[in-house]
C-alpha cells in the first residue's frame, strides 16, 4: 500500500468524507504528523466534513478544497519542512501581537498561520472584501471558499476584467480601508494575490503586518508600486507619492 491510500484510510477513519481520491495528490511534506493531528481536531469539531482536491501548491502552504455541511471551505495548510522560516522571522518579530514568538520552525509556522486568521478577520470586519476566516489548528486555516462549484475564482492575472480603470480604483479603495480601518498592510499586493469575480477580493494575509512594525511604511510601498506596475498596462494609474499621502495623510 501506498503513502495515498495510508493517508486517505486516516482520514477516513475520522469519518470524513473524501472526494474525487485519486485527485488528491497526498504528498509526504503536506501530511505529516502534526498536519495529520491538526486536520483531525478541526474533523472532531466538525469543522470539515468533506476534503476535495488540491487548489494550489504554493511555495510555504497548499491549498485544498472542502466543505462543512455542504458550504464551501478552502483549506490552507503550511508546510512545516519547506517554509521560509527566515523570512516570516522577520515579518513576525516587528508585529507587536506577536514579537514574543520565538524558538522552534514549528511554533514559528502555528504563529503565522494564527497571524494569517487573524489579519483576515480584521480585513473582513473592515468591510473589506476577502474570505472570511473561519478555524484554525496548528498549521492549518479554513476559511471561506471564494468561488463557485469547487472551481476557485481566478488571480486577477488570468481573469477577464471589463473596466481596468474602476477595478484599480476599487483595489487602492481596499488597500486604504485596510490601513485606516483594519490598521494593517497587505504587504504582498499583487495580481496573484488578488482574486476576481464581480469585483476584486484580497486573499494571502500571513504577512500582512500592522502599522507599528518598523517597515510597514516600506510595505505599503512596495504594494502600491505593485499594483501600479500591473495596472499601468492597462489603465491610467495615480502617482505613487499622491497615493501614499492620501492615505497616510488625512
Ligand atoms: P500562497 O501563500 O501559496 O501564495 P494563497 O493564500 O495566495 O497562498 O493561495 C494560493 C492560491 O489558492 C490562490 O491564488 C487561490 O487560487 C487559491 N485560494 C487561496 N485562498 C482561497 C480561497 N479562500 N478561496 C478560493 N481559492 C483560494
Ligand atoms: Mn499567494
Amino acid at each position: 500500500e501506498d503513502e495515498h491510500e495510508r493517508f486517505d484510510r486516516k482520514i477516513e477513519a475520522m469519518g470524513v468524507r473524501i472526494k474525487d481520491a485519486n485527485t488528491v495528490k497526498v504528498r509526504d511534506d503536506v501530511f505529516d504528523e502534526v498536519t495529520l493531528l491538526a486536520l483531525y481536531k478541526l474533523v472532531q469539531k466538525k469543522l470539515i466534513t468533506v476534503i476535495g482536491g488540491p487548489i494550489s501548491t504554493g511555495k510555504e502552504a497548499n491549498v485544498f478544497y472542502g466543505e462543512r455541511d455542504g458550504r464551501g471551505l478552502a483549506i490552507k495548510i503550511y508546510r512545516i519542512q519547506t517554509a521560509n522560516f527566515k523570512a516570516m522571522n522577520e515579518y513576525l518579530a516587528g508585529d507587536r501581537r506577536f514579537s514574543s514568538v520565538r524558538g522552534t520552525r514549528k511554533g514559528l509556522i502555528f504563529a503565522w498561520t494564527k497571524k494569517e486568521f487573524s489579519n483576515l478577520a480584521r480585513a473582513h470586519e473592515a468591510g473589506i472584501p476577502a474570505p472570511e476566516p473561519l478555524a484554525f489548528d496548528r498549521n492549518i486555516l479554513l476559511m471561506e471558499f471564494l468561488g463557485r462549484d469547487e472551481v476557485a475564482y481566478p488571480q486577477l492575472r488570468n481573469a477577464e476584467v471589463e473596466d481596468y480603470g474602476m477595478v484599480y480604483r476599487e483595489i487602492l479603495g481596499y488597500v486604504e480601508r485596510l490601513y485606516r480601518e483594519a490598521r494593517l498592510v497587505h504587504a504582498d499586493l499583487s495580481e496573484y494575490n488578488i482574486l476576481y469575480h464581480e469585483k476584486p477580493y484580497l486573499i494571502d494575509m500571513g504577512q500582512a503586518v500592522t502599522l507599528d512594525h518598523p517597515r510597514a511604511s516600506a510595505f505599503l510601498i512596495r504594494d502600491i508600486k505593485n499594483l501600479n506596475r500591473y495596472f499601468s498596462r492597462y489603465c491610467d494609474v495615480q502617482d505613487e507619492q499622491e497615493i501614499i499621502k492620501t492615505l497616510v495623510g488625512s
